[in-house]
């Protein structure tokens, strides 16, 4: 046999991906063919050909410029293609591109000890997985082995992954097709003052009421059967719905009351995007006992999710065998990712760059819109994680679109924004604006513009 450098000359570049790109017309007929759309009805969708990304956009194959104000489901954190990740993962790749968990890498070093550096707390541990999903599930299973205790408790409006476990803890209507009732995960209604729960008139009630109203499901499901309450920090695509001041902090007291672990979920507003490291930060002190992460850990260039876990849950599992694990935990191309997309947002303070967005432009700019738009009820959010709730009449507050379905009116507004060079990102009633966190004050601003135009040719309650 020859040396192996002698029989496999270099690569050039793969040919097959080479036309891939070349050919969009074939990609999207091979899409339409083959590969089966999460979330979606096959027939009906007529899916956007991605051909370039850079920044905040992307290119469509005919040729369209869009601006992304959605990082695609929040995940692009620091835009398209930024070249420390794309150089990191291409070290990574020549290095080594794949090692099973059990062994030490370290790519994998790195990121868990970047990771446990900005987490609050003592949270120092890092169980990687592959993504949000199961990172909740292996948060939740954690918090049942350390309580010995079955239950977890989640708000309606959250949304916390589509594997099974995560969908029925899940509180949004994408739970409902797959809900299969199990028993073990109750839900109960957190603080949302715009279509309050409780009849609050302020915050400060919807927060007292909130808190009495969780204390009574405690008390009644019985605290000696729940393991956990899992609270998005700021829950994001049910609503981005920031949390009274307080209720964090009584939730926190609650739990600890009632010997319950609180699990973060910070999959979507962790990692700068709701303008400091993690979400939860806002309520100063209160830190979980469990942390979920994924998306913004790495701007989704290569899967990867995971759960910081607190000393005292860690020591449980200190002689004991955690029960889980998945091939892919930690894998080093997704690390090396983290790696270089943690040490940028240090390098060049993204997260204080987060905030800014938030409090110059899309905070005023989005209220501004509200001024001049009636079919905008409500405007909400901090840094660069926001939504606007679209209603028929801001008197009645009826949604344009009823809950847990879209509408034509709201299709029509979509369309609008897009045809107009904006990529929106909605859900239900409601348009959010999370674009990545490295937009140029001149972008962030453009598209607000397109936005607000887009409401004037479509908005059914007027311009
Ligand atoms: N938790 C939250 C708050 C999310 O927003 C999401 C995804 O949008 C998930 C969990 C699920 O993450 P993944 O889709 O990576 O499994």
């Amino acid at each position: 046999a020859l040396p192996l450098e002698e029989s496999a000359p270099a690569p050039g570049r793969n040919e097959t991906l080479a036309r891939a790109y070349a050919d969009p017309d074939r990609a999207y007929e091979l899409d339409r063919r083959h590969v089966f759309h999460s979330w979606s009805a096959q027939a009906q969708l007529d899916p956007m050909v991605v051909t370039r990304a850079e920044g905040s956009h992307v290119w469509d194959r005919h040729g369209n410029k869009l601006l992304d104000f959605t990082s695609q489901l929040v995940f692009t954190n620091l835009g398209h293609q930024h070249p420390r990740i794309v150089e990191a993962i291409r070290q990574q790749a020549a290095d080594l591109c794949t090692v099973a968990p059990a062994y030490v890498n370290g790519a994998r070093s790195e990121a868990a000890r970047l990771i446990a550096k900005h987490t609050p707390g003592h949270l120092d541990r890092v169980l990687f997985t592959n993504g949000g999903a199961d990172a909740n599930e292996h948060a939740i299973r954690m918090a049942r082995l350390h309580t010995g205790k079955h239950k977890v408790l989640s708000t309606y409006r959250s949304y916390h992954g589509g594997t099974q476990l995560a969908v029925n803890v899940t509180g949004d209507p994408r739970r409902w097709a797959s809900d299969n009732g199990s028993t073990g995960t109750v839900h109960f209604f957190g603080p949302f003052l715009y279509r309050s729960a409780f009849h609050a008139t302020t915050e400060a009630e919807e927060c007292e009421r909130a808190l009495e109203h969780l204390e009574q499901v405690i008390a009644l499901e019985g605290a000696s059967t729940i393991a956990a309450i899992m609270l998005e920090s700021i829950p994001g695509t049910a609503g981005i719905m920031l949390p009274p001041a307080g209720y964090l902090e009584g939730v926190r007291e609650l739990c600890d009351r009632n010997g319950i672990l609180l699990i973060a979920d910070e999959v979507m507003a962790g990692f700068g995007r709701a303008g400091r490291w993690f979400a939860i930060e806002h309520a100063a002190g209160v830190v979980p006992d469990l942390l979920t992460f994924a998306k913004g850990v790495n701007s989704g260039y290569v899967p990867l999710g995971g759960v910081a876990i607190s000393d005292e849950v860690y020591r449980t599992f200190a002689d004991k065998a955690y029960p889980g694990g998945l091939t892919y935990s930690g894998h080093p191309l997704a690390c090396a990712a983290v790696v270089a997309t943690i040490e940028t947002m240090e390098d060049e303070g993204i997260v204080e760059r987060a905030a800014r967005l938030g409090e110059d432009i899309f905070g005023p700019g989005l209220r501004d819109l509200a001024q001049r738009h009636e079919g905008i009820g409500e405007v909400r959010g901090t840094g660069a994680f926001w939504a606007i709730e679209l209603v028929r009449d801001r008197a009645t507050r009826e949604p344009l679109a009823p809950y847990g379905q879209s509408s034509p009116e709201m299709g029509a507004i979509l369309a609008a924004c897009t045809r107009r060079g904006l990529l929106p990102f909605a859900n239900f009633n409601r348009i959010h604006v999370v674009p990545p966190l490295t937009i140029s004050d001149d972008e962030a601003r453009t598209g607000l513009a397109i936005l607000g135009d887009a409401l004037t040719e479509a908005s059914p309650a007027g311009g």
